[in-house]
């Protein structure tokens, strides 16, 4: 509130004296009124759209692009007729980028207003701002002759912008932390239950298939007996990250405990599931975790089941993964068991030799 009344106060004294302003107290009442919307707004892309919006109306202003940093992440979000190519390069310059630290690029809603043709970057403005640990760079296009008061109202709009982000990260994070183991970046074993729940409830309302993959790191204790328990950590973390990537955006990647992780794989049917876990197990196999110079290779053991829907409890699938898990460890380590059949797994050809377990 004393922002909004500090905001407030500011503004109206800066359009008295914008030559050309002719009404002065509605355009006042337009940017409070944009600052109390900005601030309300509970997701990045709603809080961009509304700071693009206000841009746009109270100083013409284009809003071409926001850069978020934090930490090593970076996430820019851009006017979508402003072209990905151009604001690539001045960001890649900007922040001093290579090739393989790239960010995420996303789009600012369209919002109505010129340019409806792609935009010329020539009179790009660009406002930093840090707060809350995150970085901000703001970059505008201006859309009228651009007096000094214009940049101190772009700099109030842009400050209330990254209160808003920075509050919504935080809080971000601070549910995310109820939910994410924080050595892997998966899903704890809580929120995996939860989401296993809300999974089996889907694809028995769609008459969907529904899979679930479950894997423990082979002789684990050795990595950490050998190497010591901090190696131990990046090779979890780099084995989390192999299957992280392997597995589609809607799949659901978990710790399960200490060495053993569980996935769900909606709308997937076993064979899918089988090849899939497959090609995973073959990916860790071959991942060398560097740590003090030494090279650190595991294997991984995967139980794999589909949900059978006359049995569609949540223990009964677990178990049921388990318990295939415990066969693969049971029959030698470094292989997939899928139920009733056993992939004896070949590098050059897996799965196709396939045997009934007797
Ligand atoms: P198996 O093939 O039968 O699974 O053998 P294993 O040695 O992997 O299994 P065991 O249950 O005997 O040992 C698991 C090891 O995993 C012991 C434990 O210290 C280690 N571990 C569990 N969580 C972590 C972790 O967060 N970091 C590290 N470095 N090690 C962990
Ligand atoms: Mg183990
Ligand atoms: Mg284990």
């Amino acid at each position: 509130m004393t922002l909004l009344r500090k905001v407030s106060h500011t503004a109206s004294s800066l359009f008295y004296t914008i030559p050309g302003s002719s009404d002065t107290k509605a355009d006042h009442e337009k940017l409070s009124h944009y600052i109390v919307n900005i601030n309300q707004k509970k997701s990045l892309p709603k809080i961009l759209e509304q700071t693009a919006l206000c841009l746009n109306e109270i100083i013409k202003d284009r809003l071409v692009a926001v850069v978020i940093k934090k930490g090593h992440q970076l996430d820019v979000w851009i006017d979508p007729m402003a072209g990905k190519s151009s604001i690539s390069k001045i960001i890649t310059k900007d922040f001093c980028l290579t090739d393989k630290d790239q960010p995420n690029y996303e789009y600012i809603n369209s919002y109505p207003g010129a340019p409806q043709k792609r935009m010329i970057m020539n009179n790009l403005f660009s406002h930093e701002i840090y707060r809350e640990k995150i970085f901000f760079k703001i970059y505008t296009l201006p859309g009228r002759k651009r007096y000094i008061q214009h940049t101190e109202i772009s700099k109030l709009i842009f400050q209330s912008a990254c209160i808003a982000i920075s509050t919504r990260i935080l809080i971000n994070n601070l549910s995310n932390a109820a939910v994410i183991d924080p050595l892997t970046g998966c899903y704890n074993r809580r929120e995996f239950e939860n989401q296993l729940k809300r999974s089996i409830s889907g694809a028995i309302r769609h008459k969907h298939d529904l899979s679930v993959f479950m894997f423990d790191l082979d002789h684990f204790k050795h990595v950490n007996d050998q190497y010591g328990h901090l190696a131990g950590d990046d090779v979890l973390k780099n084995i989390a990250s192999i299957v992280q990537s392997g597995i589609r955006k809607g799949d659901i990647l978990a710790r399960y405990g200490g060495e053993e992780f569980i996935a769900i794989l909606p709308e997937t049917g076993k064979k899918k599931a089988l090849e899939l876990a497959e090609r995973l197990r073959i990916q860790i196999s071959k991942k060398v975790t560097q740590y003090n110079g030494h090279q650190i290779k595991v294997t991984a053991s995967f139980g794999v089941t589909q949900m059978d829907p006359r049995f569609k409890d949540m223990k009964h699938i677990i178990q049921n993964a388990d318990d295939m898990l415990y066969k693969a460890k049971v029959k030698g380590r470094n292989m997939i068991m899928p139920g009733l059949f056993k992939i004896v797994a070949s590098e050059s050809n897996p799965l196709l030799t396939k045997s009934k377990i007797s």
